[in-house]
């Protein structure tokens, strides 16, 4: 399996590493390479089928087209209902995952909750499921091959930060490797429920920083501050997405002050639609 390398940036005056994850695969890299690690390994004949759902631009939606597209697997997809300019649109992750091979569900709002709590009755063996953003404590060995390769790097660096959305990479990782500290932030939901989501998974250890944003932010929604960390980074060499990152680089740049290496989640590929969604809310040309 691949290795990533690491980079050295300055912003606003301090130095970080980041982890570049990014660089694994056009379209399965960042922290959903590392939560279908176990999945990458297991040989094509254990399955035919994978099933999940979710978000219809989700990164882990095009992170398990391309895994099953390299295995010859079957995969199904299911969403809430979409309209027809998001089923049109030529780029972006539903494009680029429907390009890989996967088959789309839509299912009413009525009925999409019953419906995919259902998902796992009569399954048979050569079908898998996974949960909505990869939340799955089967992501622990990918994010124990990261820790090691964060070891092995040997940086004067005793701190780390990665972006939550489910929280499942934060946590692992911070299982993995309690000899450094782990700082994160919730992108989807308050801390409160990050901490839940967490806890579902496995106790929440003490080397594990939440940092609370400093305003409320919405998923998925647009703000210049966003955009400025955006540029900010893209300056400094590397692109991060628009989802989540924004808000791990803010919180840092706000409440830390020691040299920390990011742990790059990848995601780069949805920026692409968030672009041309900024460009058209802020009237401004990217
Ligand atoms: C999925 C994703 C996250 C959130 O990962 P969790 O393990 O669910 O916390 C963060 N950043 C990017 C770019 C993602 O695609």
């Amino acid at each position: 399996m691949k290795k990533s390398p690491i980079s050295k940036i300055s912003l606003d005056g301090r130095d970080f590493y980041v982890k570049r994850d990014d660089l694994i695969d056009p379209f399965l890299a960042g922290n959903k390479y590392r939560k279908l690690y176990t999945l990458l390994n297991t040989p094509k004949e254990q399955y035919n089928k994978i099933i999940s759902y979710g978000g219809t631009q989700s990164n882990a939606m095009l992170a398990i087209a391309a895994m099953c597209k390299s295995k010859e697997w079957e995969f199904l997809y299911h969403t809430k209902e979409m309209s027809n300019s998001q089923k049109e649109q030529n780029d972006g992750n539903f494009f680029h995952a429907l390009s890989l091979g996967m088959r789309h569900v839509e299912i009413e709002e009525a009925y999409y909750k019953e419906y995919i709590a259902s998902l796992r009755v009569h399954l048979d063996e050569k079908t898998y499921v996974i949960d909505q953003g990869g939340a799955d404590a089967s992501a622990k060995e990918g994010l124990e091959v990261l820790a090691q390769e964060i070891r092995e790097a040997n940086l004067d660096v005793k701190s780390l930060a990665t972006p939550s959305g489910t929280g499942t990479t934060a946590l692992f990782l911070a299982l993995a490797l309690p000899e450094y500290k782990v700082y994160t932030t919730p992108c989807v939901g308050d801390s409160v429920y990050l901490k839940e989501q967490m806890n579902a998974l496995h106790e929440i250890p003490k080397n594990l920083i939440i940092l609370e944003p400093s305003k409320k932010y919405h998923f998925a929604k647009l703000y210049p501050e966003f955009l400025e960390i955006y540029k900010k980074t893209l300056a400094c060499g590397i692109e991060f997405d628009l989802l989540y990152s924004s808000g791990m680089w803010k919180a840092l740049l706000e409440q830390t002050k020691e040299e920390i290496l990011y742990i790059h989640s990848g995601g780069v590929s949805g920026n692409v639609s968030m672009l041309k969604r900024y460009a058209k809310k802020f009237k401004i040309h990217l």
